[in-house]
């Protein structure tokens, strides 16, 4: 068997270097924990970004999946599979959508998104050919692939990578003044995430998505939300949008916890005359909506619904949140959140979070920092309250003595 140092050396000699992953070689995984490839058990903080809010390994998952691999995993699309429908059914149900389409990974389905605004306001709004402009919030994430780097405000997602996508539009996250202001006849679509995942749990303005969403409907814009992190109980609720009552997305974008971490499986959902723009060979890929993936993501969602993740998520995030914020610590400049899905944001004095994750990490806990100063809570939702306490000791520990 290889050694830790053998597989790291491994990974530098071969592996592309676009990653700085903590120095823990995962080799198991059930529930909320992790064991690493030498025995040592670890509490998953991170959930691989809430794609694996089902936990580790899920036994229902599991079962769907291997009975699904001994019968048909790919049949492309040039052929029907007997999973897929099922899946357009359970997950338009579930979301209230009217149509979707299946992809692979997130930023896929973004992409999915981009494609289906434009052509919409080509056919349906009547822009003129190739002056679409699709409004996006600073700060965003929404995946890696060019045409989305090309909206992104961070330097080294898109530095050197260019030509970039042009036709898309920014304006500073949860700013209704500035939505307004940005919108003109050419404006296809307002797209963002209802709290930002990687820009450090921002949460907006109480209010805003409501706002936004009249906004766009008063001036023919399409709504379109990206809840490939902060959907699928993630928050506390199915959807992050659900926290404002009144707020249904003309698209929205789902990945990541879809599969339970067992197979990229992402979807872009949205109202028929959206969806109605694509013409059969628009639009495809090859392992989109496989047998495979859909018999994985019918099992995953089910184990949402079934275990009321989000009602767990709601209760148990409220308990951490109140936890956390009684502990006295010189480093802590905001504790904010929804749900099990929080952000810890720390001061100069704590010179950056990075060593916090590392100190954590000593102590049985794997999270990650994201941007220099923020920690990033966010446990599998299967997560008992007992083991939150279990987290909360080691958590004060290293944020009170580091
Ligand atoms: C992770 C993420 C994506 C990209 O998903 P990939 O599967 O990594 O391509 C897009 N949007 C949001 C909000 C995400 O968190």
């Amino acid at each position: 068997m290889n050694t830790k140092k053998q597989l790291m050396n491994m990974e530098k000699k071969y592996g592309a270097n676009n990653y700085h992953p903590l120095d823990v070689i995962l080799a198991k995984g059930k529930g909320i924990w992790v064991w690493d490839n030498e025995g040592k058990k670890y509490l998953d903080f991170l959930s691989s970004y809430s794609a694996v809010n089902q936990g580790h390994c899920n036994p229902d998952i599991t079962r769907a999946a291997k009975k699904q691999m001994a019968k048909l995993t790919l049949t492309s699309r040039a052929f029907r599979n007997d999973q897929l429908p099922l899946f357009y059914e359970k997950l338009c149900k579930i979301t209230g959508m009217d149509r979707m389409l299946p992809m692979n990974s997130g930023a896929e389905a973004v992409e999915t998104a981009l494609k289906a605004v434009r052509k919409w306001g080509y056919t349906v709004k009547g822009v003129e050919k190739n002056k679409a402009e699709i409004i996006v919030s600073r700060n965003n994430f929404h995946g890696r692939t060019i045409s989305v780097v090309s909206f992104s405000s961070a330097k080294d997602y898109k530095d050197g990578f260019g030509p970039l996508t042009p036709g898309f539009k920014e304006i500073p996250f949860g700013d209704i003044k500035a939505l307004k202001k940005a919108i003109n006849k050419n404006t296809v679509a307002f797209l963002t995430e209802p709290i930002q995942g990687e820009g450090g749990i921002i949460i907006p303005p109480k209010g805003f998505l409501k706002e936004a969403q009249t906004v766009c409907r008063k001036n023919k814009v399409l709504f379109i939300l990206d809840e490939i992190q902060t959907g699928l109980c993630r928050t506390g609720k199915f959807f992050a949008y659900q926290w404002e009552s009144g707020v249904k997305p003309d698209g929205l974008i789902v990945g990541k916890a879809l599969s339970g971490g067992f197979y990229p499986v992402s979807a872009f959902l949205a109202k028929k005359e959206i969806m109605n723009v694509f013409n059969p060979g628009e639009h495809g890929s090859t392992f989109g909506g496989n047998p495979l993936g859909c018999a994985i993501a019918n099992a995953a969602l089910d184990v949402l619904v079934k275990n009321k993740l989000d009602k767990r998520s709601n209760e148990l995030g409220k308990y951490f949140m109140k936890k956390l914020k009684e502990i006295k610590s010189d480093y802590i400049k905001e504790i904010r959140g929804k749900g099990l899905f929080i952000g810890i944001e720390l001061n100069d004095k704590a010179k950056g979070a990075r060593r916090f994750c590392e100190a954590l990490m000593d102590q049985g806990i794997l999270c990650k920092e994201t941007h220099y100063n923020i920690i990033r809570f966010a446990p599998p939702l299967v997560i008992t309250k007992k083991d939150i306490d279990w987290a909360l000791k080691r958590i004060e520990k290293v944020i009170t003595t580091i």
